[in-house]
């Protein structure tokens, strides 16, 4: 048996453990390795030391409040809170009375960043309420996840204190969904513009989606410069129309972490993946999301009570694995970084 990877793969990891970023070609080559072969260790080895460099042990945790229930009409084909999919024939609004519950959670649990999802036709001026109300209760980091926004809404988001907000190109995008991709990097830009930081995913991956799709939605991250992105496994809800493609595995998954990793570069602030398991903190993701409220992953209306895993299981995970989930954010502290090798 040989002990030594191949020279192509050495140098492509090479390359990517300088923290230049690797190219398309080299992405590929990585995404193309076999789950058990030494090249893939090599791989997620080089990733995990990368972050942890980067990151200084860094655990980071951004809790999910997904705050409406309700039967989506936009159908995107990976989502239960859809009209099609017909799981949730009532509508939910959770109170302001129970988000601030969740968010004080979130905070005295130590938590760096509250996304705050809303379902595709959700009121924006309650988004904006909503957070409004959350900013001077709390003081944890607010990210909002909402639909497409234009440059004056991107404003009314910084001005009730939001500091960023997650948007995803998502795979599949204008054949799963009835949106399309250049509306979603029209926002992205949004977000840039008005100064609210950039989130993302490469999601939700299916072993349906070919490797060029993927490593595409890696470096859209990448030339974006998305505060994280690392990447989240679609999840098959009862009955979902995607059920006969099957999932991917935590251990595909946290392979695909790994290879965005390293196309990320210098560029990130942290590295997610959803969700939450084990594999993918050893392989360069270090933040996780816990979820309370609506999920589009869930059969129940608060998937604190469903598959949602909670701040303290997250927290847990974490430390299980070598990560400090009490250090300060690396996301928003942009004053006194610990880690000047991470890039404003
Ligand atoms: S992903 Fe969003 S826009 Fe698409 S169906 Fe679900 S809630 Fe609606």
């Amino acid at each position: 048996m040989s002990w030594k990877i191949s020279h192509k793969i050495a140098d492509i990891l090479k390359k990517g453990s300088d923290n230049e970023g690797i190219d398309r070609d080299e992405a590929l080559a990585l995404m193309q390795l076999e789950r058990h072969s030494r090249e893939t260790y090599a791989l997620m080895h080089t990733s995990n030391t990368l972050s942890r460099e980067q990151f200084v042990e860094k655990g980071e945790n951004h809790f999910h409040i997904g705050i409406n229930v309700e039967a989506c009409p936009f159908n995107c084909r990976f989502c239960s809170l859809t009209v099609k999919a017909d799981i949730f024939k009532e509508k939910i609004e959770f109170t302001d009375d129970e988000i601030l519950k969740w968010a004080r959670l979130a905070e005295s649990g130590g938590a760096d960043a509250l996304n705050l999802m809303t379902t595709g036709t959700y009121s924006f001026e309650r988004l904006l309420e909503i957070g409004s109300v959350l900013r001077k209760a709390v003081s944890t980091p607010l990210v909002a996840n909402t639909r497409d926004i234009n440059h004056k809404e991107g404003e009314r988001l910084l001005d009730v204190g939001f500091v960023g907000a997650y948007h995803a190109v998502r795979l599949g995008e204008g054949k799963d969904t009835p949106f399309k991709p250049q509306m979603r990097i029209r926002t992205i830009t949004v977000l840039k513009d008005v100064g609210l930081q950039w989130m993302n995913c490469v999601e939700p991956v299916g072993p349906e989606h070919d490797i060029e799709e993927i490593v595409d939605l890696m470096f859209l991250a990448r030339k974006h410069r998305a505060t994280y992105s690392g990447v989240m496994r679609r999840i098959n809800f009862p009955g979902s129309p995607m059920e006969s493609y099957g999932m991917i595995s935590e251990l595909e998954m946290a392979k695909m972490v790994a290879v965005s990793r390293l196309v990320m570069g210098d560029a990130p602030r942290a590295h997610c993946t959803h969700e939450p398991h084990s594999a993918s903190l050893f392989s360069g993701a270090n933040l996780l999301f816990p979820e309370v409220g609506a999920s589009p992953r869930d059969g129940e209306a608060d998937t604190g009570k469903g598959r949602g895993k909670g701040l303290g299981d997250c927290k847990r995970m974490q430390v299980e694995m070598g990560w400090d989930p009490d250090l300060p954010s690396n996301c928003f502290k942009h004053e006194g970084l610990r880690n000047p090798k991470i890039a404003n």
